[in-house]
């Protein structure tokens, strides 16, 4: 039977880095301990008290089909949240919440490109975005943001790119770079979004964990409101990734458009865990900060581990749960590392080949582990990077 283009091209095939992810899976499967350092996944789970307000509003009844634009409660508190930190005026008319990140990203792009349209995003990425592009239909073109500008994208990158383009797909706090944007970076952006009309799609899940500078949303910059949707989710900064709980703020006429998409496709998210996420968000920075914590401190280990020694260089570590780490003095791609580094040690990191080509010769590093083993492997790491080091 035929499979749609569609489906089938939804990947690319081949390889595509995560080979390594999946052998680290299947050596645990086997019985081999692997030290994982590959996921976005936290070492904490949910907070009780959170998954009290859940099972409270679930046995209370909320169970049934929940609003599908999401509960009024839930698109207030997300817009009084999105005012305090941007300062842009934001209704729950501004609000969707969805089933995650993930389906805000891919929503968002159907709703701003027609097919065959060119969505722009940057390298590198978070490994589903040309995915979720070609899955709404669209054609992903990558921008390279490079090690040598320690990762910003550079607004004539941009420039360069963007003439026939639809919109723009940015990261900030970035996986896998740990890079958070400057004022002017953005300000840079927000000038090329103008002058070709794009879209600008502004994920911003990571923004609670923000080490160094302060995270700012593009959606706050002049003239961005009216073209901007924000991606927002409860998955990092309240360790509640298998919630699926997250949003996308916007202009009121386009988010009118994405609830009938959201009536056509998920039928919107449980109410109980919405729920959950309005009792979580309601309860000022506490949570947010407990599962941020022990980030800030691994970032800070790993800064004075990566300090000690002369082979592995760290891109600096500004937000995310991730390190990025320039392994090039070993002379192997990230993936020829990755490899070897499971091989000999069982530890297992992200090449920088599952995040397209501008990160060559870097490895993500996920802090995911409690903090001494997390020290631990990063020093193996480092002394085998040492030990293959071709200078
Ligand atoms: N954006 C980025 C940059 C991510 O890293 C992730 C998850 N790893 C997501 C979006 C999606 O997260 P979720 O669907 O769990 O909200």
């Amino acid at each position: 039977m035929q499979l749609s283009n569609r489906i089938t091209n939804l990947t690319n095939g081949g390889s595509d880095g995560w080979d390594v992810f999946n052998r680290a899976r299947d050596m645990i499967a086997a019985g081999t301990p692997v030290v994982e350092l590959t996921i976005g996944e936290h070492d904490i789970r949910t907070h009780p008290t959170i998954l009290k307000a859940m099972n409270e509003a679930a046995i209370g009844g909320h169970t049934g089909y929940a609003m599908i634009p999401g509960t009024v409660s839930l698109r207030d508190t997300v817009a009084a949240r999105i005012t305090a930190q941007s300062g842009v005026p934001t209704t729950r008319d501004n609000v969707l919440i969805t089933p995650g990140g993930q389906a805000a990203l891919f929503a968002a792009h159907m709703a701003v490109c027609n097919p065959g349209d060119t969505a722009l995003y940057l390298d590198p990425y978070y490994a589903t975005y040309p995915g979720t592009i070609r899955g709404a239909g669209a054609i992903p073109k990558a921008i390279q943001a490079r090690a040598r500008d320690s990762f910003q994208p550079l607004a004539q990158n941009i420039e360069d790119a963007a003439t026939g383009a639809t919109s723009l797909l940015i990261n900030t706090p970035n996986n896998p770079t740990g890079v958070v944007y400057d004022r002017d970076t953005l300000l840079g952006i927000a000038e090329v979004c103008k002058r070709h009309d794009l879209w600008l799609l502004s994920d911003e899940v990571y923004d609670t964990q923000v080490w160094e500078g302060e995270h700012l949303s593009p959606r706050a910059l002049s003239g961005m409101a009216e073209r901007t949707l924000v991606i927002g989710s409860m998955s990092k900064s309240h360790a509640m990734t298998g919630s699926r709980c997250g949003w996308i703020v916007g202009p009121s006429e386009i988010i009118s458009h994405l609830v009938n998409l959201a009536t056509h496709t998920t039928y919107g998210v449980a109410g109980f865990v919405q729920d959950a996420a309005d009792f979580a968000l309601n309860a000022g920075t506490e949570f947010e900060e407990e599962v941020a914590a022990p980030f800030r401190r691994r970032r800070a280990l790993a800064q004075e581990i990566i300090g000690a020694q002369n082979t592995v260089t760290m891109v600096p570590a500004q937000g995310a749960m991730y390190i990025m780490l320039n392994i090039r003095a070993t002379g192997m791609t990230g993936e020829a590392f990755a490899n070897a580094l499971l091989d000999a040690h069982h530890i297992a990191v992200m090449p920088s080949e599952s995040f397209g080509q501008a990160a060559t010769g870097h490895i993500r590093v996920a802090m995911t582990i409690e903090d001494q083993k997390f020290a631990t492997a990063l020093k193996t790491l480092c002394d085998f990077a040492t030990s293959l080091s071709t200078s």
